[in-house]
């Protein structure tokens, strides 16, 4: 397995280079040729498909669309490429399949406004994926061209369900598995429309408490990654391996040790999630609404400081935001947003995105915005004097947000212009849906 890894990988990587080679071919010479004739004549030079890709452009049957996408033509040229290097047919060919629909993936991301594609390295590429002929029977599972293996079977698979992929992958202390069931008689999670949304909690995603909803509840966040204990544990082994000589046995014995730990911080991490999710989820409400966070953008770096006058830098305050971002590593804000997106969808329920901006600094009174209503984890409106723990109040302004999208959706009360106006206005008789006398008393007012 480890050996397909590593050929799978030089073979993305190639797939890559090849896109990227025609797409700088593309660049020099101009995107001048869509007929197929001259297709046909210069395969190499003429760039047919979106993102790149050398080989046979055309498709063999009268498609509406006979252009080949990029990863149709890597495809197509895998048994090229078993021929050329024998050893990739000892690879199943669903799984080099997929290789390239891995690569498609990336493509498709990147379009979708994510990362470009990257070269990947032996860190992060470590799983292949099959399709079909994947069978498990107990304790044992049949992977095609790898044969019967024991494994540890963690959830059996219920009764009806079909697998659909499996995805074997390379982790710190061993092989995983990942199965993808199906069962067609399972009806779809149906999601709530809107104007059935009537009450929604609002969560305030931070880093001393992890959650704290909008009814007040608070949930711990208990640092697996950045609480001292384990930072003290970590720095002791990551030691033993610098003091190690290079190149040793020893010393990579002792980067397995530092691998395998913060493997279990993150499982920890990630056991935690769950259950934070299903908290969250299993509360009485047909809504959730959450922070919609730019976690990378809170992570970066400070700008430098330079001094004029020597050149010289000047502290700007990096060292005290680095642990800052670690606290925001280890809260994974976006692994739990995932969880709970996911859960959500499982429950029928609706999970809200929205904008975080002044969440905290807001007045759930009044409305008044002002920087100095906080003070640490105290909230004290300066125009009204409403009092209010600062990040229940900040999950009580993210439910009144969600509350405006919905009504804004809702047919009864479409009038979104009202609702902007609405929600600037103080809160002497602030709307609240679901609730028929204030219903009333925005009726009256239109
Ligand atoms: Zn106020």
């Amino acid at each position: 397995m480890s050996n397909w890894v590593d050929m799978l990988r030089s073979h993305y990587n190639w797939c890559l280079n090849d896109r990227l080679t025609q797409y700088a071919q593309q660049f020099i010479q101009g995107d001048y040729c869509n007929i197929r004739t001259k297709a046909l004549a210069c395969p190499i030079t003429c760039f047919v498909s979106k993102n790149g890709a050398t080989g046979e452009p055309w498709k063999n049957s009268g498609d509406k669309n006979p252009r080949r996408s990029a990863g149709m033509i890597q495809d197509a040229a895998l048994p090229t490429l078993k021929k050329a290097r024998p050893w990739y047919a000892d690879i199943d060919s669903t799984v080099l399949q997929q290789n390239v629909k891995r690569l498609d993936v990336a493509y498709k991301n990147f379009f979708d406004g994510r990362g470009f594609p990257k070269f990947k390295n032996r860190s992060n590429f470590t799983s292949f994926t099959y399709v079909i002929g994947v069978k498990v029977q107990g304790n044992k599972i049949y992977l095609p061209k790898l044969g019967w293996m024991r494994f540890f079977n963690s959830r059996p698979i219920p009764d009806g369900f079909k697998i659909k992929a499996a995805t074997i992958r390379k982790r710190q202390d061993g092989w995983y598995v990942s199965l993808r069931i199906e069962d067609r008689a399972v009806p779809d999670y149906i999601v709530k429309p809107f104007t059935e949304v009537n009450n929604i909690i609002g969560c305030d995603l931070g880093i001393t408490k992890l959650v704290h909803l909008s009814d007040g509840y608070q949930i711990e966040n208990p640092k697996f990654a950045t609480n001292k204990k384990t930072k003290v544990t970590l720095k002791i082994r990551q030691r033993r391996v610098n003091r190690k000589a290079k190149g040793s046995k020893n010393r990579k014995k002792a980067a397995t040790n530092v691998g395998k730990f913060h493997k279990k911080i993150a499982d920890k991490r990630d056991c935690y999630q769950w259950y934070v999710a299903n908290k969250i989820v299993s509360r009485n409400v047909d809504a959730i609404a959450i922070e919609d966070l730019n976690v990378s953008a809170m992570k970066r770096r400070c700008k430098p400081k330079v001094d004029e006058e020597s050149g010289r830098f000047l502290k700007n305050g990096q060292s005290r935001k680095k642990g800052l971002n670690r606290s925001i590593f280890d809260a994974s804000w976006g692994e739990l947003v995932l969880k709970i997106d996911y859960l959500a969808a499982k429950h029928g329920k609706v999970v809200l995105k929205v904008s975080p901006k002044y969440t905290s600094q807001k007045c759930q009174n009044c409305g008044h915005v002002d920087a100095s209503n906080r003070d640490g984890e105290k909230f004290i409106c300066t125009q009204c004097g409403h009092f209010d723990h600062a990040d229940i109040n900040a999950a009580k302004n993210i439910r009144d947000r969600a509350y405006s999208i919905v009504r804004v959706d809702c047919p009864e009360l479409k009038r979104p212009k009202q609702c902007k106006e609405l929600s600037a206005r103080p809160r002497g008789n602030r709307v609240e849906p679901g609730n028929p006398s204030n219903r009333d008393i925005k009726s009256v007012m239109s």
